[in-house]
């Protein structure tokens, strides 16, 4: 009762993002209604300016500003090697990690049975359709566990035969942990560590 309406919702829509709960989104709230107007007009501009620009890349998933990300447009990008992740932070993670510097592909999750996640669910035709030769190693790197096993299982049998070599990323990463949590050396590791995959 003490908050006008608008500071409500503000705190509503805080309170859903990642990691803030109710009180952190009121202290964010509380800070941004007090300070000048201008600090809330930035953040909205940006907010407002992402909603409209920030698209997945058509090719890869990554997010862009129009057309191919900054990844599938990198001429210095080693295009032979492809890694399979199931999320964007997860490619930005393997990205800073490895020093290859292969193309990714970004599957959108990883399948769930339990959650309803069905291949349909997840980019994987539009991964089939860039195995066109081009590419020589796939690297599957999606996350340790039953889901992120039984993901990998499934894309090497749908891209066999489309490419020379498929590989899953080693066991530097604790089984069920998650990739974009873990370290760059831990990550790191794991790809150094790949092996074929063998179903
Ligand atoms: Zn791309």
């Amino acid at each position: 009762v003490l908050l006008p309406p608008v500071v409500d919702r503000l705190i509503a829509e805080l309170a859903k993002l990642p990691g803030i709960g109710r009180r952190s989104a009121e202290r964010i709230a509380f800070d941004l209604v007090a300070r000048s107007p201008d600090r809330p007009t930035a953040l909205a501009t940006v907010l407002m300016g992402m909603a409209e620009s920030v698209r997945p890349c058509p090719e890869c998933h990554l997010l862009t500003e129009g057309g191919r990300c900054s990844v599938c447009s990198d001429p210095a990008r080693d295009r032979a090697t492809l890694c399979v992740v199931e999320t964007y932070a997860d490619a930005i993670a393997f990205d800073r990690a490895v020093s290859g510097k292969p193309l990714f592909h970004v599957l959108g999750g990883r399948l769930s049975p339990l959650k309803g996640v069905t291949p349909s669910d997840l980019c994987v035709d539009q991964l089939l359709s860039r195995l066109d030769g081009s590419v020589r190693e796939l690297i599957l790197a999606t996350s340790p566990s039953i889901e992120g096993d039984a993901t990998a299982h499934y894309i090497a049998q749908e891209a066999a035969g489309r490419v020379a070599r498929i590989s899953r990323i080693g066991r530097g990463v604790p089984t069920g942990g998650s990739l974009e949590h873990a370290d760059s050396e831990t990550l790191r590791f794991s790809v150094e560590s790949r092996r074929p995959f063998d179903g």
